[in-house]
């Protein structure tokens, strides 16, 4: 038996007390040996031989929290995301991006950060300067906020008259005007502005966003909001079902349906609906997510204790409340979901637990991989709840470190009493939980070496331009919760594809599915692991990217 491929001179990265091995030998779609050297008996005249000269041979990146097609239409719009956060630098891109396409009615992009400006927001008056005679509209990186220019404004029918929608806040001016900020709920009137996307757009956006994520070397994800639309983010669905019907999926991608939180029980035979529409080839949605808070930085995170440094006794907020979200987990382990929630506050974490642990209790049969993500604030009674329910601890690693907007707008709001609190995976670990890994992808950058640097050193890797603030490179956020870097690979492949039910990816061993990632480097030899570069990702054998 020849085999199709082999990986050899690599080191290779296995599960913990696997023989160390340099070689991986591939036929098919799966690993069919690991070991040291060549097999001559495996090589036939058409066996492909790729020599890693010492460079790291890794399961395949899976990122078990990613909105991918958000991503790809942010990227194919007025893309901000990569640039130097600097307001010249996003100006002359806006101005670039609308001389371009000059029969575009509306502007839409994405991706500016806060630091680039005082006080951390942007003005309409900004963009005015280099477009005026149309809307435009940016989502800030974290898509929590949109920076519009007074004619998005004026459209959309917002002046200093009109209140605050639900959910949502115009950030107004000492008289009251509306300065071209809306934080959540307050984008929506701006971004009904930009025409319905097509099902077109969406699907090249798809498949942009996979580009770019085989490039870092992920070959299967977690998209963390399908169905979802705000923010001027569409059902994407449909998207999913129709590349995978057509082939065009590459990685392999596990969904998490949205639950409305405004709808009630009655949405779980839509959902169920959903569910038996998948199962192509590369597409499943196993999954629900449920949202139970916001982001500390706007305060709508929901924590115990209230937030210091703002006035009044504002504990942010819970999206569900415990009843309601007892009965919602119940449901959904009931019928066979595993349920991937999102929660930033230690209140908003202990409330899913919580609610985890009643559902677990219900339905101690189902093996739901039930999974928290984000987890930025969690109470130390909370942290070995993670290991004894099973929970997995769905972690977004490169947030962990001293950015300025975390330093400057974040940590004033926690004080110093819940600081040490602060992106505990070092301790979830230690207390037996399981970690999975994702980027939030287009809220912070995919690339998952980057998130492994910082897993493992609570510092920034310098290869990322976002990595901006005093002592982000040398002052670790936390140094006591880092992890080992054999337990951040592990969490960004094995520990994401345990989250994603694909059981049979994540780890190099035989009989896995050769989902694989090269790198030029031996990542356990680098000093800044971030920049090591992605030679080559492999999905069920094929190579889906080679660097050029
Ligand atoms: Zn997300």
């Amino acid at each position: 038996m020849f085999a199709d491929r082999i990986f050899t001179n690599a080191a290779v990265f296995q599960a913990a007390g696997a023989d160390p091995a340099d070689t991986v030998a591939v036929q098919g779609d799966t690993i069919v040996s690991v070991g040291r050297g060549i097999d001559r008996d495996m090589v036939g005249k058409h066996t492909e031989i790729t020599d890693l000269g010492g460079a790291s041979l890794l399961p395949g990146f899976v990122d078990a929290h990613a909105h991918p097609v958000a991503a790809g239409m942010a990227a194919l719009r007025c893309d901000l995301s990569g640039l130097a956060h600097d307001r010249q630098t996003y100006l002359t891109a806006v101005a670039d991006y609308a001389a371009r396409n000059p029969d575009e009615a509306v502007i839409a992009g994405a991706g500016w950060y806060g630091d680039a400006f005082p006080d951390g927001f942007p003005t309409r008056h900004d963009i005015d300067s280099v477009v005026s005679d149309r809307p435009v509209i940016l989502t800030s990186h974290d898509y929590h906020g949109a920076w519009v220019n007074t004619k998005a404004l004026e459209l959309a029918g917002i002046t200093a008259a009109t209140t605050d929608p639900a959910g949502g806040r115009i950030i107004r001016d000492h008289a009251g005007e509306p300065t071209g900020v809306l934080l959540d709920r307050g984008g929506d009137a701006v971004n009904n502005l930009i025409p319905e996307v097509t099902p077109a757009f969406m699907r090249q956006a798809l498949l942009e966003a996979q580009r770019r994520l085989h490039s870092v070397g992920v070959t299967g994800w977690q998209d963390a909001a399908v169905g979802a639309e705000f923010f001027g983010l569409k059902d994407n669905f449909a998207t999913y079902v129709e590349a995978d019907e057509a082939g065009e999926l590459t990685a392999r991608v596990v969904g998490a349906l949205w639950w409305e939180a405004e709808h009630g029980v009655e949405q779980i035979d839509g959902l169920r609906e959903r569910r038996n529409r998948t199962g192509h080839a590369r597409f499943t949605a196993t999954m629900v997510k449920v949202m139970q808070d916001g982001i500390c930085e706007n305060c709508t995170a929901a924590m115990l204790a209230p937030y210091r440094a703002v006035a009044g006794h504002d504990t942010g907020q819970s999206f569900i409340s415990p009843e309601e979200l007892h009965k919602v987990t119940a449901l959904l382990a009931g019928e066979q979901f595993g349920i991937h929630m999102h929660a930033v506050g230690d209140r908003a974490v202990r409330e899913c637990l919580n609610a985890l642990e009643h559902a677990i209790a219900e339905h101690p049969q189902f093996d739901g991989r039930h999974q928290i993500a984000h987890l930025d604030v969690v109470d130390p009674q909370d942290i070995p709840r993670f290991g004894r329910l099973g929970v997995i601890a769905n972690i977004q690693a490169l947030w962990a470190r001293r950015d300025k907007e975390i330093v400057e707008r974040k940590l004033p709001l926690l004080g110093p009493e819940r600081e040490p609190w602060h992106f505990p995976f070092g301790s979830i670990q230690r207390h037996g939980g399981t970690l999975a890994m994702g980027s939030d992808w287009p809220v912070t950058d995919p690339n998952p070496l980057w998130a492994i640097h910082t897993a493992v050193h609570r510092t920034g890797t310098h290869a990322d331009p976002h990595a901006i603030g005093d002592g982000v490179f040398d002052t670790p956020l936390q140094a006591q919760e880092g992890i080992s870097l054999p337990s951040a690979i592990h969490a960004y492949t094995a520990g994401s594809a345990h989250a994603n039910r694909q059981d049979r990816t994540g780890t190099i061993a035989e009989g896995m599915l050769a989902d694989l990632v090269a790198l030029d480097q031996d990542i356990f030899a680098v000093n800044d692991i971030g920049t090591a570069q992605v030679t080559q990702t492999v999905v069920g054998g094929e190579t889906v990217y080679r660097a050029s």
